[in-house]
């Protein structure tokens, strides 16, 4: 988790999150650690703790579709809408366990559900089952309230809203990276919904311009929501494709938004659209072959673009959240091939592994690129009474692996002189 823009604020935030959730009935009690981050300064991390196996599964089930299953994962309750089946006899009060219908195969409203299903942890019913599956409509609201979840992750719903930006530890690597400096023009051109966007802005101080494109006009919509609510004014949103924001002609005087004319930016965001199979929780991957090898193509043409768009001397950052070697590291390879003038750049921070072999890439460039490979910290898992004996630097070294799969490059363009 990042916070801004108010980072003295940290030791204040970090006692007040302590308390909160101290309070929450999850936890019982137990202390959930809140940790500052050493090389980063802006964020507080939060271990995930879990998988709790010594859950008693109970007769009465919930069934609930994959979205709503995430967010359980994530730390939320399960609401009415996400609701797909209970049991037959289900009424408010009563004490259930809460399952993922993985595959979307359970049929809205039935009684049972034999399919494949992944147990998320127990919680009592604030509904019954007429409430959900009535002619009328379902209610909204309040479904499950999880008194029992799988994975301990406490909600950040409504919890200093104006200050916490809640994201996964290599998104917040990536801005660092960049390395933003307050009065300069920033791209971030795949922004929607604006965890680095924002974060970029906030390292600026709000001083100078971040520019922030997405294809998809709900998702500009929700990024604008973001800025206003940190009261991040230097970030200008458009509902654009990066593909084509390379201007062919001159530009209208007074045109504040994209296309633009090449060499307009001191530092380029290419967060590309990705085949996202480092993304956690993740309990069914549901793109085809085919979906996933025509990331590659978009992502060279985002990238021949942010190339053109960034002035000379500026820095160019790539990152993906997935962990194939051709979104990847074969990316870098052929960069540097086809653009002479880039060049590959130490990171700082370097909290990630190196790049993997297998791109044609020599040893020397593979450490240069920054590699999030959460796999066996996955497995492992975070039991709760580990963290309560656990010593900080070791929370921090795991907080450091136990992360979604992420990947990052960053470059400078030679001047043409
Ligand atoms: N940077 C974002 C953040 O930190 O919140 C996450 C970006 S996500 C990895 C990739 C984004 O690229 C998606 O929001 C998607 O809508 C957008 N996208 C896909 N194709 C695009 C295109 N041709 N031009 C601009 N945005 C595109």
């Amino acid at each position: 988790m990042s916070f801004f823009p108010k980072v003295s604020f940290q030791r204040e935030v970090e006692e007040y999150l302590t308390k909160v959730f101290r309070n929450n009935e999850q936890f019982q009690g137990l202390s959930v650690p809140v940790l500052e981050h050493p090389k980063l300064q802006d964020v507080l991390l939060i271990p995930v703790i879990g998988p709790r196996r010594d859950l008693q599964k109970q007769p009465s089930e919930v069934i609930v579709g994959a979205q709503c299953g995430y967010a359980v994962l994530r730390g939320a309750h399960v609401y009415v809408p996400g609701i797909v089946s209970t049991s037959r006899f289900l009424k408010a009060g009563d004490l259930v366990s809460v399952y993922s219908d993985i595959e979307g195969k359970c049929k809205r409203g039935a009684k049972e559900f034999g399919g494949v299903k992944v147990f998320l942890g127990n919680g009592i019913s604030e509904v019954t089952r007429s409430d959900i599956f009535s002619s009328s409509g379902p209610v909204n609201g309040l479904g499950i309230r999880m008194t029992e979840p799988v994975y301990l992750s406490p909600s950040f719903d409504g919890v200093l809203p104006r200050l916490l930006f809640l994201q996964n530890l290599p998104s917040v690597v990536v801005s660092h990276v960049l390395n933003p400096q307050p009065g300069e023009r920033i791209l971030d051109m795949c922004a929607a919904p604006g965890g680095k966007t924002t974060h970029l802005a906030a390292l600026m101080h709000d001083q100078g311009e971040v520019i922030a494109m997405d294809k998809v006009a709900n998702k500009v919509k929700k990024m604008k929501q973001n800025a206003e609510l940190l009261q991040l004014k230097c970030i200008k949103a458009f509902c654009y494709d990066g593909t084509k924001a390379l201007a062919a002609e001159e530009r209208e005087a007074g045109q504040e938004g994209p296309p633009f004319l090449p060499e307009s930016f001191d530092r380029v965001l290419l967060d590309a659209p990705c085949s996202g199979m480092g993304q956690r929780p993740n309990m069914a991957y549901p793109l085809t072959l085919k979906e996933v090898t025509s990331y590659q193509p978009l992502q060279r043409k985002l990238f021949t673009v942010a190339v053109q768009l960034l002035k000379p001397g500026g820095v160019l950052v790539y990152s993906t959240c997935t962990i194939t070697l051709s979104e990847n590291e074969e990316q870098v390879a052929w960069a540097l091939k086809t653009f002479p003038c880039l060049q590959l750049q130490p990171q700082d921070p370097h909290v990630g592994g190196e790049g993997m072999r297998g791109a044609g890439l020599p040893p020397a460039q593979l450490k240069l690129l920054q590699r999030f490979d959460p796999s066996a910290a996955a497995l492992q898992g975070t039991a709760l009474d580990s963290v309560q004996g656990c010593r900080e630097a070791d929370l921090i070294a795991l907080a450091n692996k136990d992360c979604i799969g992420f990947f990052i490059a960053s470059f400078t363009k030679r001047s043409s002189r």
